[in-house]
């Protein structure tokens, strides 16, 4: 079987290291000249390691796990105060990493025989398997993986694609040096936020989200997040001076419009951001991603191009979180200082219990018999 991975991103190239440690015959297809991550930093979160565990590719990922001090977290108010914790059997079961290694570790699973960069497919024939790449080249597959992101041209070519559409709010996101932190928190204010979390270098990955009619990438910069911030609890303050502005990513944030009907076409199957782009607020886009390459890497070990489970399981699966990060956004990016106020004293009195079973519910998965 030869199958063809459109996108070098966390999806496709889990994908393609768990084929081709089991000896078949992948290709990987990258429209960008050098595999690039961006996005600064990521949380694997333990359904996401799981995955990796059980595609044969996890030990470097639980190398770094055990670098990483005991992850301690939870939701604060911008007073710093400690509004919900979560349990330390979620959070040590979590890695933090900065997305270079992330990429490096995937890559290190795939021969560069395999990879191939700066070849955007521009078209793919559902019924044949045939990709069409922006050089004029064609290529033959008996499966073509979708694994091409937020605005997939696979998704565009073979499914009935809704777009995208932008959720109300934007994200700052960088890594800094010299502000290390003994625990990861998320502090929710009215209608803004800010996240950060150890690495296990000794660095901090930090994000911001506030809420904003869609801006023009690169108009919003650091010193209005500088002024937004400027009160909340340490080191939030601290942490914004000691990241130069070139570090800074700025991305406002969309998600798909519609869910997908289907994961699959024919001889085609999405995988990742192109099968269900969503909402960064549960952090489990890439989990997601890593969940689909896993229940597919499955099938197709077994010789099966009956996507027909995978589909089935891999909508319902992830349809629901894309569904459940789409309105703790809204919760957290509508309404005004009362509603904030509202709902940081619910999150209070209601026991961390509650809060961490909900968060397990999510990060608890292992790969399916199909
Ligand atoms: C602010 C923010 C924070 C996040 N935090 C987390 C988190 O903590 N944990 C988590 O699990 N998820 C997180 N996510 C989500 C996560 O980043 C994505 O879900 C994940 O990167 C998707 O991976 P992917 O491989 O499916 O797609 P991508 O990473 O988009 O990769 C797609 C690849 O395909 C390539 N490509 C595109 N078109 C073509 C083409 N036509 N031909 C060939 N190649 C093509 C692209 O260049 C790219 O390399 C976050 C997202 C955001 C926005």
């Amino acid at each position: 079987m030869r199958i063809g991975i459109i996108g070098a991103g966390i999806s496709g190239l889990t994908l393609g290291a768990a084929l081709h440690r089991s000896g078949i015959d992948v290709q990987v297809y990258e429209e960008h000249a050098q595999i690039r991550s961006g996005g600064a930093g990521i949380t694997l979160a333990p359904n996401g390691l799981a995955v990796l565990d059980a595609l044969g590719i996890g030990a470097d990922f639980r190398a770094l796990q055990l670098q990483q001090a005991p992850l301690q977290g939870g939701i604060r108010n911008p007073q710093g105060d400690w509004l919900t914790r979560i349990s330390p059997e979620i959070t040590h079961a979590s890695l933090a990493l900065d997305r270079t290694t992330l990429h490096s570790l995937l890559l290190v699973g795939l021969p560069s025989s395999r990879v191939h960069t700066s070849a955007a497919a521009v078209g793919v024939d559902a019924s044949t398997g045939a990709v069409t790449f922006a050089d004029g080249r064609e290529e033959c597959f008996d499966v073509v993986v979708g694994a091409d992101g937020i605005r997939s041209a696979v998704r565009a070519t073979c499914f009935d694609d809704p777009g995208m559409t932008y959720a109300g709010y934007n994200t700052w996101r960088a890594i800094t040096e010299g502000v290390p932190l003994d625990a990861g928190f998320e502090t929710w204010g009215t209608r803004a936020r800010f996240g950060a979390v150890p690495l296990h270098d000794g660095r901090t990955y930090w994000f911001a989200v506030t809420s904003a009619p869609e801006a023009q990438p690169g108009t919003q910069a650091l010193h209005q997040l500088h002024a937004t911030f400027a009160q909340w609890h340490d080191p939030i303050p601290k942490l914004l001076r000691a990241t130069p502005e070139h570090s800074v990513q700025y991305l406002p944030i969309h998600e798909l419009a519609k869910p997908l009907a289907s994961y699959h076409s024919d001889k085609v199957v999405l995988v990742g951001d192109a099968a269900h782009a969503m909402t960064p607020n549960l952090g489990q886009g890439a989990c997601q991603g890593l969940e689909d390459a896993a229940v597919l890497a499955r099938l197709l070990r077994a010789g099966s191009t009956d996507f027909s489970a995978y589909d089935t399981h891999r909508r319902r699966r992830s349809q629901q979180v894309a569904r459940q990060s789409r309105l703790i956004g809204r919760a957290l990016h509508t309404g005004g200082d009362r509603v904030t106020a509202a709902r940081n004293w619910i999150l209070k009195h209601v026991p961390d219990a509650v809060i961490n079973r909900q968060v397990q519910a999510v990060t608890a998965w292992a790969v399916p018999e199909m």
